[in-house]
């Protein structure tokens, strides 16, 4: 008898071997594979006659062989083959096939799946370039028949590994499997057997009408024949929605029980009297905005309450997050408590730990009369330093810790600490956020966590579900907006002397690269993920295409087919947009990057000679990094030439030039804070992306936003939709959720439904919900948490 944890070995064509190489790809069990759904689907129930099919459309065509040939080009063997339907013909090319020179004959019926070029030659011929292909069964088995053609037909991402004889487990291999699947099942007495194992409650599925989990997987799999295709392809079937809506349930579950669990805590009810308000008064540099005020109230009547705070402040660049987390310490500092303030870099420590001394250093404490003690401890400071810290933060010597991680290590002990701030959150990966948020101690302290990356809607409720949230919606009085403009290489003299001009008004520079030293440096500043260098083979195709010019658009028009297939699952996406940039690359010439050092050194001898002039790299030491900062804080630099490490929060309000070189390389998030590092004072601030080489169609897009609009939120959007959810923060998240069916750009509707839906169901005792059926679904979010996130508590 088969269950959905049965392991996926016991499976009909499965077996031992190739359950060893399922599981390499983490399908083990007969839920997991029932789980590996279709990316897409062909009609070849009313596949498109050939004669009606359109040039510039992604097409499934079916037609029958009429020949075939082995090309040997000059630089590779081209194989070709024709595929007919009565006078209507597709010619097909696949580059290096030498592979399917034995796999065709002329009658057999195929079906193609590709980017229809329209052929010069005449009407009703057309071309594909490397199409998948299939071939179809011809009166084969009726299993066959059922499964390859007269259907909506299942095409899946291939598992990895072969059958005994050789053949690669593909989609025909997946269809057989998970068909024969489904039939065994059903034998066994259908949903009916399996109905323990639904995972959502009757009443809510009815209410939602949603179809049982069985049901919905097997009209996910093997669509009726009605289904429309547009629902498929897009995810919004019943079954789909369904599965989609039940992933995400969990997650929200998840979160909604978090916060739950986190309001019966104990925490430190700390009070805001008089004093305490006196105490952030003297020190506020300046009025703050009616949205830092309204923040800070937010953050304030938390602390108040006895249960640990959990809030997130988000708050674009230069909305000042910076004064409102030093008024938060304050209020625990007046209580006695001591405050942890941690960054993501060694630089944003020490520039909070400088402003933190010059904020805090002139004034006394009102409560104990006293001036404030502030301590720096980061991983590089030495030894015994580090020591010297660590034990006047033990012994209560200090009010405000500030450092990079080394202040969550395990031989950090606080005194007593009341509420932890975590600048720049998104650099931090979830579970460490999860693991400082339990730092030690009878009582949980407060925990803020700042981010200046506006966190798109979905992401939010995903990531941060189980935090409150703040916003600072509004920028600090006397801002005006940052001047953006693009331009190219070609034209840097110009923005060299624009930048001198600005250094002889008094003002100063950023200039930003991607990588620290020649062109083929590691790039290991540079967090947007680059595509591969084309090996030599690779360039010599552009040679055997004939001319480069007509393949590079042939190729931008495959990417441009490729995007616009919405339902592929996360990986394969991400597959895609890897193929696609590694052919957009193919065709560029190969171009040296301008590295930070070289063009240091270049413009110190030649267009900048005479400035001031710093180097700032990641490669350096912390002391040398430090030095250069505070050189360049203090205007003794003009210039500093860096590469991302001044992303986050470097704050110098005199700086008015941001120039990003190679801008078509950097994500959007990235430029948004690279852009947010001027624009702080009240000078007029200037923005220049500048390329190098071809610029793709996306990054032409990220350019684009940038010159458009200053809203980070609209940016931030526009990234999440570009890269996707995984590498959204630039650097992948650390216990970002992943997910089998949900797809956090596409399914925003039905991520908020699931939020509804898990608020309803942890609160209300819903009369038509079984007790049977609530343990059902409190036993599978504990299992489904502690398997994806490693979290046993929830
Ligand atoms: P971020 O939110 O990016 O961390 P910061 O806290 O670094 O921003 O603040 C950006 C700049 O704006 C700083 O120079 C800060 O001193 C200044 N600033 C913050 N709040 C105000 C305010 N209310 N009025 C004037 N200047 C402010
Ligand atoms: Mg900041």
């Amino acid at each position: 008898m088969l269950e959905l944890s049965t392991p996926i070995k016991f499976v009909k064509l499965v077996g031992e071997r190739i359950a060893v190489e399922l599981a390499k790809r983490g399908v083990e069990t007969v839920e997991d594979l029932l789980y590996h759904l279709p990316f897409r689907y062909e009609d070849r129930l009313n596949p498109v006659p050939m004669s009606a099919l359109q040039a510039g459309t992604m097409a499934s065509v079916i037609g029958e062989v009429r020949g075939s040939v082995l090309l040997q080009t000059r630089n590779m063997p081209l194989f070709e083959m024709t595929v007919g339907q009565g006078l209507s013909t597709v010619k097909c090319m696949w580059f290096r096939g030498t592979y399917l020179r034995d796999k065709f004959h002329v009658g057999q019926m195929v079906a193609l799946y590709g980017k229809l070029e329209p052929s010069r030659s005449s009407a009703g011929k057309f071309k594909m370039i490397q199409p998948q292909f299939e071939i179809l069964p011809s009166g084969g088995g009726a299993d066959a028949e059922i499964l390859e053609v007269g259907r909506i037909v299942p095409v899946y991402e291939s598992l990895g590994g072969t059958t005994a004889w050789g053949a690669k487990l593909g989609s025909k291999w997946l269809r057989r499997v998970i068909w024969a699947l489904f039939e065994e099942l059903e034998k066994q007495g259908g949903s009916e057997s399996l109905r323990p194992l639904e995972t959502l409650p009757q009443a809510m599925r009815a209410r939602l009408s949603f179809p049982g989990r069985l049901k919905a997987l097997k009209s996910v799999h093997f669509p009726d024949a009605g289904t429309p295709m547009v629902e498929l392809m897009s995810a919004t079937t019943p079954g789909h929605r369904r599965l989609i809506f039940e992933e995400l349930f969990y997650l929200e579950l998840g979160l909604e029980l978090k916060r739950r669990r986190m309001r019966e805590r104990e925490g430190t009810a700390f009070v805001t009297n008089v004093k305490v308000r006196e105490a952030i008064k003297q020190v506020l540099p300046f009025h703050p905005t009616a949205a830092q005020k309204r923040v800070l109230g937010e953050i304030a009547s938390d602390m108040r309450r006895p249960q640990p705070m959990r809030r997130l402040l988000q708050g674009d660049v230069g909305s000042g997050k910076t004064i409102v987390a030093m008024q938060a310490a304050l209020v625990a500092i007046e209580n006695g408590y001591q405050t942890a303030l941690m960054a993501p870099t060694e630089i944003l420590a020490t520039q909070h730990y400088l402003s933190a001394r010059k904020l805090l250093g002139e004034v006394l404490s009102p409560r104990t009369g006293k001036p404030y003690r502030v301590t720096l401890l980061t991983g590089s400071l030495d030894e015994a330093t580090k020591r010297e810290a660590r034990g006047r933060i033990f012994r209560g010597e200090t009010d405000l810790a500030i450092g990079t991680h080394a202040l969550i290590e395990d031989k950090v002990d606080f005194d007593n600490l009341g509420l932890v701030i975590v600048d720049e959150q998104h650099r931090f990966g979830v579970q460490q956020r999860f693991r400082l948020m339990k730092k030690p101690g009878a009582l949980d302290p407060d925990v803020l966590v700042m981010t200046a990356t506006p966190i798109p809607r979905t992401l939010a409720l995903t990531l941060y579900g189980d935090l409150d949230a703040s916003v600072i919606d509004e920028l600090p009085p006397g801002r005006t907006p940052i001047v953006t403009r693009r331009t190219t290489e070609e034209r840097a003299e110009d923005v060299w002397s624009f930048v001198r001009k600005q250094v002889e008004a008094g003002r100063q520079a950023y200039i930003v690269y991607p990588v620290i030293e020649g062109a083929k440096d590691d790039q290991p500043e540079l967090d947007f993920p680059q595509d591969p260098e084309p090996d030599a083979g690779e360039a010599s195709l552009r040679v055997a295409a004939g001319s480069s010019a007509a393949m590079r658009n042939g190729s931008e028009k495959l990417n441009a087919g490729k995007k616009t297939n919405a339902t592929k699952s996360k990986s394969t996406k991400t597959k895609a947009a890897k193929l696609s940039s590694k052919t957009e690359k193919l065709f560029e010439p190969k171009k040296a990057l301008r590295a930070a050092t070289d063009m240091y050194e270049e413009l110190r001898l030649g267009p900048l000679g005479g400035l001031r002039l710093g180097l700032l790299h990641g490669r350096l030491s912390a002391d040398d990094k430090d030095v250069t900062m505070r050189r360049f804080q203090r205007g003794d630099l003009d210039v500093v030439i860096a590469t991302t490490v001044i992303e986050v929060g470097v704050d110098v309000p005199n700086a008015s030039v941001m120039v990003i070189e190679h801008a078509e390389r950097f994500g959007l998030a990235q430029m948004h804070q690279l852009r947010g590092r001027v624009g702080r004072g009240a000078a007029k601030s200037y923005c220049v992306l500048m390329t190098g080489g071809r610029v793709s169609e996306q990054a032409e897009a990220r350019l684009d936003a940038m010159v458009r609009t200053q809203n980070g939120f609209e940016l931030a959007e526009l990234d999440l939709q570009q890269r996707g959810p995984g590498e959204f923060f630039g650097t992948r998240q650390a216990g970002m959720p992943e997910f089998r069916v949900a797809n956090l750009i596409r399914d925003r509707a039905l991520l908020e439904l699931a939020k509804v839906e898990a608020a309803r169901f942890a609160s209300e005792p819903d009369p038509a919900v079984s007790s049977e059926e609530k343990d059902a679904v409190w036993a599978r979010l504990k299992m489904q948490w502690q398997r994806k996130y490693g979290l046993v508590e929830a």
